[in-house]
């Protein structure tokens, strides 16, 4: 094959690798967060990021809004705002966010749930998917489910208290009977201060009326998908509320309080 010929055929072939997309492909393996765990349980609520800058990292994810008004579901791309008195709304994309976290979801790894399955077995059932505890993984279930507790939190005002004393108050819904996705992350152990470590799930049922923090549930049956991310980004607020918190202290007991079951 002649110079010229080698030349033509290396540039189709990369235009059809660009056009495939495979030249975004990067970008949609990465997990991106804005914000940390510990900054939001130190009570840095205030939004530094609009709700179009996050869509613009990621199609599937959670996180909180401005004021911590309500959890956050991101679903195909998606926001959904589940507020305090349980109910859904799609904000504005100028709304904001302290903390969230999103990734271009592409599953690599699918398992059936076909018998009732309580929150704890899911995460083993899922833990058995995976290559490595080291890694990030994004999750999504759809199914049906017998049962799911959820959580929500009201909008809060200055000066804020940290988070293990507003989740002390928090209204907590029992869903039975309905169908619907559970969001999340699997973030590894070494993550701790940064991001949740182990599992942190978000629901919202197929109706899209009823949702938040997930707490517990009992799948009767669905599927599992799973997509692993390896690359993470992490997005720190330029605020003045972000420069002067004090980071350095342990919070593991806090994390604990806020995101588990009582
Ligand atoms: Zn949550």
């Amino acid at each position: 094959m002649s110079f010229k010929y080698r030349r033509v055929l290396f540039l189709a072939l990369l235009l059809a690798c660009v056009s495939l997309g495979w030249g975004a492909a990067p970008n949609h393996e990465t997990l991106f967060q804005r914000s940390t765990l510990d900054a939001l349980l130190a009570g840095l609520y205030d939004g530094t990021m609009s709700l179009k800058d996050l869509k613009a990292q990621g199609n599937l994810g959670l996180g909180t809004f401005d004021r911590l008004d309500g959890e956050m579901v991101v679903l195909d791309g998606i926001v959904y705002q589940i507020t305090a008195d349980g109910a859904v709304h799609v904000p504005s994309e100028k709304m904001t966010t302290p903390f969230a976290c999103v990734t271009y979801f592409e599953p690599e790894f699918t398992l059936k749930i076909e018998a009732p399955t309580d929150m704890d077995a899911l995460m083993k059932a899922i833990d058995g998917l995976l290559p490595s505890p080291n890694y990030f993984y994004a999750i999504r279930v759809e199914g049906q489910f017998a049962a799911v507790k959820t959580r929500s939190v009201p909008p809060q005002q200055q000066p804020y208290p940290p988070l293990t004393e507003v989740v002390a108050e928090q209204p907590t819904f029992a869903l039975e009977n309905l169908r619907g996705t559970l969001v999340g992350f699997r973030a590894p152990a070494y993550v701790k201060g940064i991001n949740v470590p182990g599992y942190h799930l978000h629901f919202l049922d197929a109706a899209k009326k009823r949702g938040g923090h997930v707490l517990a549930c009992t799948l009767v049956q669905g599927t599992v998908t799973v997509d692993l991310t390896p690359a993470f980004m992490l997005s720190l607020p330029p605020d003045e509320a972000f420069k002067a918190v004090n980071l350095s202290t342990d919070r593991t007991q806090d994390t604990h309080t806020v995101e588990k079951d009582k």
